[in-house]
């Protein structure tokens, strides 16, 4: 056994988890970051899941700050891509003239590993959480695997972002479960195809939901089955291309497959208060910041520091897919700006629980929205942006 201690510990290195560790690490905290995988980036890059969904409301409005604004600008860095050259003077835009990226999965990568050095996060790659100690109702330690053994990881504060709200799970809390679709997205080689970089591509494969397999929430066997199948799709599509004459596999071949499942709704918090389908336009008093509605135009919502909070576990925040949303609400935080974002947030107000020596759900809100307002530059309110909630036809 290998016993270590932090001031923050954040499990998961996607998007969320990396937000929330830099911005502990940015305000002096002792900061681990425990990843299973060997990748930083989670499902924008394991996933190969490419596309910095857009910062921007598709009315030339940029509406989320701060470290997700950094990402997307940061995963170009090291690959191809462009931000659409006219995304301020689009109106009613589409989602690709929107202020948004398509970017290289690997790219991503460097560029993500690049911010954590840069912020002296101490990162613990091919580490699982098994587990979680209590003290009274307060998460306090984790246990982890690695090629060590087992160790324990104290912390003053933890962040989620596994995901798939491992740290609630396995500390006892309630969670909340989403079903999904199979999907899957592939790099592959096509020859005469530009997209991406020259003749790359990524092929996504998906189906509809099947209730046999796909049940909500996550299993050994979802996640099993999940890859199994779509990587047998994938497989089918190629036949099928081959079939055609079109190509061979010297012109089409896959340069590399999901090294996670990709799976979108998982396990969300108990949080005291959830984001629920229509809260657009709605205005919330402990508003962290705002996110865009990827699928339509002209959508903007407030998202509300409780989605971050656990009802029964303290001194644990959600980030990512871990906050609480359900239905169509979750379709919008879901994805890497919005989880890039929660991430942030939770990270700032990790690190000023811990300098008030407070778990997070004690922490005043005027307090962080302070810091989110003052040294992040995150509008909180639509109001901030002279936005507002258009009138009804
Ligand atoms: C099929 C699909 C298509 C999508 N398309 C888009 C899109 O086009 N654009 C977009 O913006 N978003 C898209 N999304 C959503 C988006 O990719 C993710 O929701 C977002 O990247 C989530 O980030 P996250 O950091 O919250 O979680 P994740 O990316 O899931 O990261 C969680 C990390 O935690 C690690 N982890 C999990 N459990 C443990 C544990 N017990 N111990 C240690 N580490 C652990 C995982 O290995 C992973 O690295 C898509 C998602 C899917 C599934």
């Amino acid at each position: 056994m290998f016993e270590r201690r932090f001031d923050v510990v954040v499990a998961g290195a996607g998007v969320a988890g990396i937000a929330a560790a830099v911005a502990a690490a940015r305000r002096g905290l002792s900061v681990a970051l425990l990843e299973k995988s060997v990748l930083t980036g989670g499902l924008a890059t394991s996933g190969i899941v490419n596309i910095y969904l857009p910062l921007c409301d598709g009315n030339g409005t940029q509406v989320s700050y701060g470290i997700t604004e950094e990402m997307l600008r940061r995963s170009l860095v090291y690959g191809p891509g462009e931000i659409p050259a006219h995304w301020r003077e689009r109106r009613n835009a589409a989602e690709v003239e929107r202020f948004r990226v398509a970017f290289s999965p690997a790219s991503f990568t460097l560029a993500l590993d690049e911010m954590l050095d840069e912020a002296g996060v101490e990162v613990w790659f091919d580490t699982l959480v098994t587990g979680a100690t209590l003290e009274g109702e307060r998460l306090a330690a984790l246990t982890v695997v690695n090629k060590s053994g087992c160790g324990v990881i104290a912390g003053d504060c933890f962040v989620d972002a596994t995901g798939d709200s491992d740290l609630a799970v396995l500390a006892g809390g309630v969670v909340h479960t989403g079903a999904n679709a199979l999907a899957g997205w592939t790099l592959e080689y096509r020859q005469g195809c530009n997209a991406l970089a020259r003749d790359c591509r990524v092929a996504v494969v998906g189906a509809a939901t099947d209730p046999e397999v796909f049940e909500p929430g996550i299993s050994g066997r979802t996640v099993t089955e999940s890859i199994r199948r779509s990587r047998r799709l994938y497989r089918e599509m190629l036949k099928k291309e081959y079939a055609s004459g079109r190509f061979d596999r010297s012109t089409l071949f896959p340069l590399k497959v999901p090294a996670m499942a990709d799976l979108r709704h998982t396990r969300c918090f108990d949080a005291p208060f959830a984001l629920e389908p229509g809260m657009e336009w709605t205005r919330f008093e402990d508003s962290i910041g705002l996110a865009a509605d990827w699928r339509r135009s002209g959508l903007v919502w407030e998202l509300p520091y409780r989605t971050l909070l656990h009802r029964q576990v303290r001194g644990v925040l959600a980030a990512g897919r871990c906050t609480a949303a359900h239905g169509d609400a979750w379709e919008v935080t879901r994805v890497i700006p919005v989880a890039a974002l929660t991430g942030e947030v939770a990270g700032v107000a990790a690190a000023l629980a811990v300098r008030a020596g407070v778990t997070p759900e004690l922490l005043p809100y005027e307090v962080l929205a302070g810091e989110l307002r003052g040294n992040c530059r995150f509008p909180l309110h639509f109001s901030d942006l002279g936005l507002e909630r258009p009138a009804a036809k």
